[in-house]
This record gives structure tokens, sequence and C-alpha cells, in this order.
């Protein structure tokens, strides 16, 4: 398949793969930290990037119909979280658009690498 191409963001506390270390999105980019899956606590991010979008599937939820989609890591093909293609319900429009990553499967990091303790 050759090379993949990586984007980045920048900032200085950065998310990443767990599985790959590829780059997925910083902290300025986080929206919500109040998201639960079935790894446990998840985060919603505005923008994120080297994800590839799985098949959109409609679900029911108690905030209305979504339509959404898994995300996996562009790098390593796992899957990393998922994301709001579209929302029935108005309450609910600010995730349309928006990925949410789960962290038990991504890793938050410093972005130069260096622990100052
Ligand atoms: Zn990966």
């Amino acid at each position: 398949m050759g090379v993949v191409f990586l984007e980045h963001l920048g900032g200085y506390l950065i998310y990443v793969c767990d599985t790959c270390d590829a780059y997925l999105t910083n902290r300025s980019e986080l929206l919500s930290t109040r998201f639960t899956s079935s790894t446990g606590a998840a985060y919603m991010f505005k923008n994120v990037v080297n994800t590839l979008h799985g098949n959109a599937e409609f679900r029911e939820m108690v905030t209305g119909s979504h339509v959404v989609r898994d995300v996996f890591c562009k790098r390593c093909n796992v899957r990393i979280g998922w994301f709001y293609e579209m929302v029935s319900n108005e309450s609910q429009y600010y995730k349309e658009g928006r990925t949410v990553l789960e962290l038990a499967l991504v890793s938050e990091r410093d972005n130069f690498g260096v622990n100052s303790s």
C-alpha cells in the first residue's frame, strides 16, 4: 500500500493512537470529556486527523436518532472511536462532524516527549 502520509495539527498536549503512535489531535481540539464508550471514558474532539471512517450506521439513542461511523487509525487500522455524521435532535447538533476517541485506545502525550519529573 506504500507510505501512509500523516498530518499533524501541532499542540503541546497531543493524543496519539495507542497501538502505533500515529498523531490524532491535540488538547485545543477537545470539546467534551463527558462521553462513555464500551471501553470506558471517551473524549469528543473538533478536529481529528489520520483517521478512516467505517460504514454509516443508524443508532437510536436516548438523545434521538444518530448516524455514526466507526473511526479507525489510518496507519494501523485499529478502531479508536466513532464519528457523528448526523443527529436528529436539535440539542445534539454540536456533535455533528465531531469525532469521539476512546481513552482506552488512544494515549495523551507531551508533544516534546520530556517528563519534567
Ligand atoms: Zn494506529
